[in-house]
């Protein structure tokens, strides 16, 4: 299929991660979707969610729902999340020829579905958490992803009963400190960063560099209406198309 992207862009983008020996990818919702899941976040998710669920995502994935209707917040988690089929995908096939070239020095992953691990990308930053690591927050017990969809109703941890704490970051929960840090780091020393998509979250994580450093951002976004004066390029086209254009 061809891109809408011009050709001149293209090329100075990939002769830029030619030459680069520091590349940052940000995984966001457009790599979700183009893996086979679905941007909760959008107005027909919004409305479908609603009209089965009685709430909205937004307002099921946070906290406050979690402690007080945790049965409603497993229903919607089990269906919606974890039935979410993820697969791998062109894009990520690039990301691995970026790893096996050693230009790849991070992922920095806002999706939760643990699809970079399970292609073996390493270096990667889950900020927002990860579907298979869930723990009981009475007595810390870990539970894997399984261990959830076979539970009926609420999963409950088998030794005090409590109920699970899902391995995704809740909404109203801060990102961990200590991995915004890392992630603050890496992006900083990366001298080409791709932003893959938003961030369903809708908090503002900025990844700039020092301004004296020659940095190359690109950010991958299908709104027509985004703007961005801190990147150098928003590309429209799917990401799965694109990123085999520009990695060799
Ligand atoms: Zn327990």
């Amino acid at each position: 299929m061809e891109v809408q992207t011009d050709k001149k862009i293209i090329n100075f983008i990939k002769k830029r991660i030619k030459d680069s020996h520091n590349i940052v990818a940000v995984l966001g919702i457009e790599m979700l979707v183009e893996s086979g899941g679905c941007d909760l976040d959008s107005n027909d998710e919004n409305y479908r969610v609603e009209e089965e669920y009685g709430f909205c995502p937004e307002d099921i994935l946070s906290t406050s729902f979690f402690n007080a209707k945790v049965e409603k917040f497993y229903r919607f988690y089990k269906n919606e999340i974890l039935g979410m089929q993820q697969h791998s995908t062109a894009a990520y096939d690039s990301l691995l020829k970026l790893q096996t070239q050693g230009k790849l020095s991070a992922v920095i992953c806002q999706n939760f579905h643990g699809v970079p691990q399970s292609i073996n990308l390493r270096n990667v930053i889950d900020l927002n958490g990860n579907i298979n690591i869930n723990q009981c927050p009475h007595c810390d017990k870990d539970f894997d992803i399984q261990y959830l969809i076979n539970s009926k109703g609420i999963p409950q941890c088998d030794h005090c009963k409590a109920a699970i704490r899902p391995g995704i970051r809740l909404i109203g929960e801060r990102v961990d400190s200590e991995l915004m840090t890392k992630a603050a780091e890496v992006c900083d020393a990366a001298d080409v960063l791709l932003i893959l998509g938003k961030n369903m979250y809708n908090d503002r994580l900025e990844y700039s560099s020092a301004p004296e450093r020659k940095q190359l951002k690109v950010l991958f976004s299908k709104n027509d209406f985004e703007r961005n004066g801190k990147v150098d390029f928003i590309i429209r086209d799917d990401i799965c198309e694109f990123l085999p254009l520009i990695i060799d």
